[in-house]
């Protein structure tokens, strides 16, 4: 048993993340509490990472997920398939993105005002082509 130096409780060894061979002051749960509220005050961080691992790592996510895809052809198709016509009818903001990207927009032009007007767009559009029938 240990006691937390933020929190105060007396909690099991496992609850405090280690360093080598010392664990932490802070329990995990303080630890990610500080590690939230500073991303939380630097949001650009994570956004970067995120984004630096996937160029880093570009050729390796790809290669996984081809891999994947090959030994599950069938279940492949499937998530494609939902996901694609879920993604359609619900227009989430990440397929109206999509469109907008499509239509070359830069991902810092799209703001939540263009994604709402492109959806209003794609509603009127998807009318029109009903109407058509
Ligand atoms: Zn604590």
């Amino acid at each position: 048993m240990k006691t937390c130096s933020k929190c105060g409780e007396t909690k099991p060894i496992e609850e405090f993340y280690r360093h080598k061979e010392l664990y932490r002051q802070e329990c995990k749960k303080c630890t990610r509490l500080r590690n939230n509220k500073w991303l939380e005050k630097n949001p650009n961080y994570m956004r970067e990472y995120l984004k630096n691992y996937h160029l880093k790592n570009k050729v390796k996510i790809i290669k996984r997920s081809v891999d994947w895809g090959k030994n599950n052809i069938t279940k492949r198709r499937d998530i494609s398939k939902n996901s694609a016509t879920r993604q359609r009818s619900a227009m989430s903001d990440c397929y109206v993105k999509l469109c907008l990207k499509r239509r070359d927009f830069q991902p810092d032009q799209i703001t939540p005002e263009l994604i709402a007007a492109e959806r209003a767009l794609i509603k009127l559009k998807r009318a029109v082509k009903e109407n058509d029938k």
